[in-house]
């Protein structure tokens, strides 16, 4: 007797046996394929992972499967095994881990068959004049077709002015003939489409590095921003081209960075797919088949497309390797940039991690000798490197936030006609609200937090759980009329310098101001038309974009991370003042950035402002390791959430009790209140375990993971476990 055993998206880490569908032979099962199964009340899409001879489960309690819905696996064990890999290693139930490695369009049960362009030629030896005089339109059609000897689709039809509802006519006049398309690649010397740039000594260097080496490798491009490592990308994939392979390039956000998408379109004359939002579940399905099958020799998408199989690896690309949309922060907890080496190792690939501000990690990872550390300190072209100002504005009268002498400075810049980009990282009108009179702040009643003022429209908005509501006309508490705006959001700060210069345009560049659809590209458009203007935004403006006619970067609050409770804070201050900073200065313009803040002595700000990133990162990194954090010591959180204060913590505190005798070799700490206790109307609590061993701390997660499962609450309370949080 044989039963099936299915991986299910359900919260249990187990598998779940079946049997076989009725009337089915035996032998036709093979592991991978998709299968439809009762589970519990409902009918759910499974992976068949292995056929059993024996199962635990009582035989009058099996049921068999409803349906096997693939006559082959779609996905190649690889991409099952790095699934499984996840599963163990970040503590997620294995079915779940297993189905979200499939396109959504399959986990619903669409049918696995790609979907087609036909496309139609004519037939050999025949011409217009098999057709008669009077036939005019047909004529002209077979000539439009006569045209693409490789064949033209309707869509191309239509656009070309053809009838495109007479193809059935001249096929069945046997005149033209409808096929497949099917991309097969250009000859090796065909590839580019626009001619490489010649490389700097130090491109050319890392290039050599990357490409000469046989088989798995992980290197750090650790290049400033602007020194040209996309170009290194680009020529790296090239070589992978000219071997018949194909490229994996991994974003954080395609939607913020069409110019780097359409960089990769104008190098190579081969398709380049692109996994991003808003592709339909079917579109990226498509997408996902020619990347599996080959003919895609070029995709880029952001953290999920790691699962993206592909024909024939050759290389795997993380761009902006230290940003933090890599790693997933809820469900599936896994980091895709880590992923990616253990994919890269699995597929014997080299694995290239890019950024100007490496993660720590990742920085740490080149001086164990595990990642190869390419670095590249020059600007390509002629650009010179930004120069840096803290200006401490302590006891200075501040024009919503903006220091005179800021102001004097942006003006200089705008008379030099160049560009201004002022960055502050808080959207709307104002952080919050204030009564004048009894000091009472509008707070949001769903979480340990204020409500942020927004003007345009005008509403208080809560940025934690998105509660909104009208702004009040008098104090909750006292009455009062008198509310005031305190600080300064991207609204104030573009309405104040509209104040101030009046006949600049003014271009803010924020969630709300780039919700529609083609706003984001209009304001591009207005910015590298080159004539002087303010663009005023959020880290929106950090990621991707190049704006060679900024030469002057302020930096508004420049403190705002240098206290944070999050040992990742000045890392993350860090990498958000570099990639800011980044935006100046390129091209023939030299730029300087400067920094408002009220900490001009912080030791860490002046070694960054002064020495640049990568001096910092060492004294950074100095400190982990003084306080035993990562990367030198690894950390899990659970965390646990429930609708009542107390509740999470004291949950948290009985599995302490429970089960840290068994697993004393690690360190555990807490349960404490999460940052922001109350959140979306839930009290958050977490319990931090710790230690140097990661295979002592897998190991003992994946113990505890049962232990958890098994405690009288644990199905009563949201809890979950985070395997090298990103945010603590
Ligand atoms: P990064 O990805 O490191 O920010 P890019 O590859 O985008 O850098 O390069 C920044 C700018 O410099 C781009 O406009 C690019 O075309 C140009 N560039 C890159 N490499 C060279 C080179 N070797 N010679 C001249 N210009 C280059
Ligand atoms: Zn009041
Ligand atoms: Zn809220």
């Amino acid at each position: 007797m044989i039963f099936l055993r299915v991986a299910i998206p359900s919260p249990l880490r187990r598998y779940f046996d079946y049997l076989p569908p009725d009337h089915a032979e035996i032998g036709t099962y093979q592991p991978g394929t998709r299968v439809k199964v009762p589970f519990g009340r409902r009918e759910l899409v499974g992976l068949l992972l292995e056929v059993v001879t024996e199962t635990d489960v009582p035989l009058n309690k099996l049921k068999p499967v409803i349906e096997i819905l693939d006559s082959s696996p779609l996905q190649p064990q690889y991409i099952r095994d790095l699934a499984l890999w996840a599963a163990d290693y970040y503590q997620h139930p294995i079915g779940d881990a297993l189905l979200q490695s499939l396109p959504v369009f399959l986990r619903k049960g669409g049918e696995g068959v790609a979907s087609h362009t036909y496309l139609w030629k004519v037939m050999p030896d025949t011409s217009a004049a098999n057709l008669s005089d009077k036939a005019h339109q047909q004529q002209a059609l077979y000539q439009l077709i006569a045209e693409h000897p490789q064949g033209i689709s309707k869509e191309a039809i239509r656009a070309e002015g053809g009838q495109a509802y007479l193809l059935t006519t001249l096929e069945n006049k046997n005149l033209i003939i409808k096929f497949k398309q099917t991309h097969s690649l250009p000859e090796a010397e065909h590839l580019i489409k626009e001619a490489p740039l010649p490389l700097h000594p130090e491109q050319q260097s890392a290039l050599q590095q990357i490409t000469q080496q046989q088989g798995f490798n992980t290197f750090l491009l650790d290049g400033i921003t602007g020194s040209g490592k996309t170009e290194v990308y680009l020529q790296a994939i090239h070589e992978v081209l000219k071997k018949g392979l194909q490229a994996l390039i991994l974003v954080p956000e395609i939607g913020l960075t069409p110019q780097t998408l359409q960089r990769f379109k104008s190098r190579f004359r081969v398709p380049v797919v692109a996994l991003h939002s808003s592709l339909t579940d079917k579109q990226r399905f498509d997408a996902w088949m020619q990347a599996a099958q080959g003919e895609a020799p070029i995709v880029i998408g952001t953290r999920s497309a790691i699962f993206t199989p592909l024909k024939s690896p050759g290389i795997i690309i993380i761009d902006e390797e230290h940003d933090s949309s890599f790693k997933q922060q809820e469900g599936f907890r896994y980091s895709a940039r880590d992923l990616a080496v253990v994919r890269a190792h699995a597929e014997q690939v080299p694995i290239v991690l890019g950024s100007a501000t490496p993660s720590l990690e990742s920085l740490h990872n080149c001086a164990q000798q595990r990642y190869q550390h390419l670095t590249i300190r020059s600007r390509a072209g002629n650009a010179s490197a930004p120069e840096f100002q803290l200006m401490d504005i302590k006891r200075l009268p501040l024009n919503n936030g903006l220091s005179s002498e800021l102001i004097t400075q942006i003006q200089q810049h705008l008379q030099q006609g160049t560009q201004v980009l002022v960055f502050i990282n808080r959207r709307g009108f104002a952080p919050s609200l204030i009564c004048h009179d009894c000091g009472a702040l509008a707070e949001c009643k769903r979480c340990d937090a204020r409500m942020t003022l927004h003007q345009q429209p005008a509403h208080l908005h809560c940025h934690h759980c998105d509660s909104q509501r009208p702004i009040p006309v008098r104090c909750d508490q006292c009455g009062s009329h008198a509310l005031k705006p305190v600080g300064a959001g991207t609204e104030r700060t573009e309405q104040t310098l509209n104040k101030l210069f009046p006949d600049t345009p003014i271009l803010r560049v924020d969630r709300d101001s780039t919700a529609r659809k083609g706003s984001m590209a209009k304001i591009m458009d207005q910015v590298h038309n080159g004539s002087p203007c303010i663009l005023v935004g959020t880290q929106m403006l950090a990621k991707g974009h190049h704006f060679p006619k900024v030469t002057l970067v302020a930096i508004l609050d420049a403190d705002s991370g240098l206290f944070s409770t999050d040992f990742r804070g000045m890392e993350r201050t860090a990498q958000m003042i570099i990639q800011v900073a980044g935006r100046a200065g390129r091209a023939d313009h030299p730029g300087k950035v400067i920094l408002q803040t009220h900490h001009a002595e912080h030791p860490l700000l002046n070694l960054l402002a002064t020495k640049g990133y990568e001096v910092f990162a060492q004294e950074e990194l100095k400190l982990r390791q003084q306080y035993q954090l990562p990367p030198y010591q690894h950390i899990a959180i659970i965390r646990a959430e429930a609708p009542h204060s107390g509740r999470a913590e004291g949950f948290l505190h009985s599995i302490k009790e429970q089960q840290s005798a068994f697993f004393s070799q690690i360190h555990w700490s807490g349960p404490f209140p999460s940052p922001m206790e109350k959140r979306a109307g839930v009290f958050r609590s977490q319990l931090i375990l710790s230690s140097q061993s990661r295979p002592l701390l897998q190991h003992s997660l994946s113990h505890l993971c049962l232990g958890i499962e098994d405690h009288p609450l644990a199905s009563r309370i949201r809890w979950s476990i985070d395997v090298d949080p990103y945010d603590m």
